[in-house]
């Protein structure tokens, strides 16, 4: 069997099934991103988002502010909430430091928050609850579903806890009856737990950090990491990791389509729950 999740080709099997979606509902829908300052890894990723609306047939508004004070931005959001047009609305991260991100993030009404981040939505996912959840977290559950991977009783890690990935993925994992380890920075003896995972996701941010020695043999791996090294890379060393790996995805070509895809599913879930 080969050992490579292809993200690329999953995520393009769930389009489709979601493009059928979005075909059977009778309104338009339509996601107003908010982005503030400029920050170039920022317009990369909303183009992003502004390509893959336009591909399905999704509205799309940027609203972008070289600097914006916070109750003016909120103030915005707020019509947005009640604008019966606007059925999804993202804040795009990160924020200038004068702004206070929680605050910001609360302001969306959590029926149209399609990243998930608000602390309702993030109330659902700790208490297992029907709600938005963040895109990644989710891309990387789809996978391991799409593979038929039962998580029940198995050892999870998680390497990473940032609210937009590591946390809502242990969380997921937590709620589908895995053993879930949340590592971090501060993690005594990262490798004796990373070691022991039947499944691991990786979500740091730092090339090939997590080598062959570090990894249980036959054990899944999820490498989450985006880096810009001399080429594109994950968090894992891939060419050695994927010889004691019995599943593992590639960068490019892994989480990251997939991602972009589940924002089209948080689109129209948000849109159901206004419903
Ligand atoms: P953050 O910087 O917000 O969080 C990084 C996390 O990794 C923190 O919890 C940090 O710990 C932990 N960490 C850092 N160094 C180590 C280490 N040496 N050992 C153990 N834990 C460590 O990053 P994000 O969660 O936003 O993103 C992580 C990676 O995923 C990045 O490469 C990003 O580009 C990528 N990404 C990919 C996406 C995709 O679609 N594929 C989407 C979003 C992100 P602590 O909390 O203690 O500081």
């Amino acid at each position: 069997m080969d050992k490579i999740i292809n993200g690329k080709e999953i995520s393009e099997s769930i389009k489709k099934d979601l493009i059928k979606e979005i075909s059977n509902i009778n309104d338009r829908l339509k996601l107003v991103v908010y982005q503030v300052g400029n920050n170039p890894a920022s317009d990369i990723y909303v183009s992003k988002k502004q390509n893959i609306c336009s591909e399905v047939g999704i509205d799309f508004v940027l609203k972008k502010y070289d600097s914006i004070r916070e109750k003016d931005l909120i103030q915005e959001i707020e019509k947005d909430n009640t604008d019966k047009s606007v059925t999804s609305i993202l804040v795009q991260l990160p924020l200038p430091k004068e702004l206070n991100e929680k605050n910001i993030l609360n302001a969306i009404d959590y029926k149209k928050d399609v990243d998930g981040l608000s602390i309702i939505n993030q109330g659902h996912l700790y208490r297992n609850e029907k709600g938005i959840v963040p895109c990644t977290a989710l891309a990387v559950i789809k996978l391991l579903e799409k593979k038929n991977i039962d998580v029940v009783g198995k050892n999870a890690v998680v390497v990473g806890r940032s609210s937009l990935v590591g946390l809502p993925t242990a969380l997921l994992l937590n709620n589908m009856n895995a053993t879930v380890t949340l590592c971090h920075s501060k993690t005594s003896n990262l490798k004796e737990i990373t070691k022991k995972a039947d499944i691991l996701v990786v979500a740091i941010g730092k090339s090939k950090y997590i080598t062959k020695d570090m990894v249980k043999k036959d054990s899944i791996v999820i490498d989450v990491g985006i880096n810009r090294d001399t080429k594109l890379c994950g968090d894992v060393d891939f060419d050695n990791v994927i010889k004691k790996a019995s599943l593992i995805t590639p960068v490019p070509k892994g989480v990251g389509p997939m991602t972009v895809v589940m924002l089209i599913n948080n689109i129209i879930n948000c849109y159901h729950l206004q419903k």
